[in-house]
């Protein structure tokens, strides 16, 4: 099978699988210093940055004028531990960087998106809780122009693959399908397909596993409404939208808790990977996602991902539940 396709998607992936080596590297000899927390608490690691400084030294090398709105930035790097471990690691895969390469290569990640022109997004670890329990995570690159998602490239290093491997590589253009590639070595690309459901009843949908990111009682609900019987698949990062994009679960519902808004980093990969296997990705009213309100998903609360069949069955029965929640 031929995959055809953009030099943005051949450079998306040559940097997705880069930064992927580095990740899996740091999580094999993973110990504690290689972590720290960012103001709001949440963790982040060797791998995040590292990841982030090499996907944005590839981008800007290929296509100098493209925005990038990534996650991190440089002000980890005032931990003198992170800093010298970054500096240690990149060594190993990228020679003679300096500091201040490093230190623009992640704040190049600054940028704000919007409604027009070109510009990508990044997290370089999503789902870092799990990298760190040794669970799912994600490396999670898109390519937004005038508003819509055109690309995605989503590297899942600790997904297990239909042949037994671990680490798959998924990618998504506009128009032309989505596609699991092995992420390291050759191999034929798989064309994908969501599951085929005639009613959401017979689905199983995938959610954080993380209680605080995803209200898991309100989905439990939602599940019962739609006469859902098997449990559900709780996995870290957006390597539940590969999971729905294959058929390995019908749905991924995301449900917020309080007023969160999401950031587009968290989905722009993953929600083009599921549309172009047959998928409709909205968020929990059912309406699309907007991606041209900056770097957080302002327009929109929760996300729910299934396939075009179901979607509809799916997003009333999310209003009906999240409706009773409001009153
Ligand atoms: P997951 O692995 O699906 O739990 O998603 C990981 C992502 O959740 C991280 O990249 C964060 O950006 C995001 N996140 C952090 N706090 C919250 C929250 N309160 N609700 C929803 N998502 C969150
Ligand atoms: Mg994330």
């Amino acid at each position: 099978m031929t995959l055809a396709g953009s030099r943005e998607r051949e450079v998306a992936l040559d940097a997705v699988r880069s930064a992927a080596r580095l990740t899996r590297s740091v999580r094999a000899s993973f110990t504690p210093d290689l972590a720290t927390s960012k103001p709001d608490r949440s963790p982040v690691t060797v791998a995040d940055l590292g990841a982030q400084v090499l996907v944005s030294l590839a981008l800007s090398a290929a296509f100098p004028a493209d925005p990038l709105v990534g996650e991190e930035d440089a002000s980890q790097l005032a931990s003198p531990p992170i800093r010298d471990a970054l500096e240690e690691r990149l060594a190993e895969v990228r020679p003679g960087l300096d500091g201040r390469t490093v230190a623009e290569a992640l704040d190049r990640g600054g940028s704000t998106g919007g409604p027009a022109g070109r510009w990508w997004t990044l997290d370089p670890v999503d789902g870092t809780l799990g990298f760190l329990r040794g669970g799912q995570y994600a490396i999670a690159l898109a390519l937004v122009v005038d508003g819509v998602v055109q690309l995605g490239a989503l590297g899942c290093p600790a997904l297990g693959r239909a042949d037994g491997s671990v680490g798959g590589l998924f990618v998504a253009e506009r128009g032309a399908g989505a596609w699991e590639l092995p992420l390291d070595g050759d191999g034929d690309p798989v064309r994908l397909r969501v599951a085929s459901c005639a009613t959401a009843s017979e689905a199983r949908y995938a959610e954080s596993l993380e209680a605080s990111h995803s209200a898991q009682d309100e989905a439990a609900r939602i599940g019962e409404l739609l006469g859902i019987s098997a449990p559900p698949l709780r996995l870290d990062s957006q390597a539940k939208y590969a999971l729905v994009a294959r058929g390995d679960a019908s749905i991924y519902l995301r449900i917020p808790r309080g007023g969160y808004v999401e950031n587009i980093w968290d989905h722009a990969a993953g929600s083009i990977i599921v549309e172009e296997a047959g998928g409709i990705v909205s968020d929990i009213e059912g309406a699309p996602l907007d991606w041209g309100r900056g770097r957080r998903l302002e327009g929109n609360r929760g996300v729910i991902a299934a396939p075009a069949s179901i979607h509809g069955e799916v997003a009333a029965a999310a209003r009906e539940v999240m409706g009773a929640r409001v009153a």
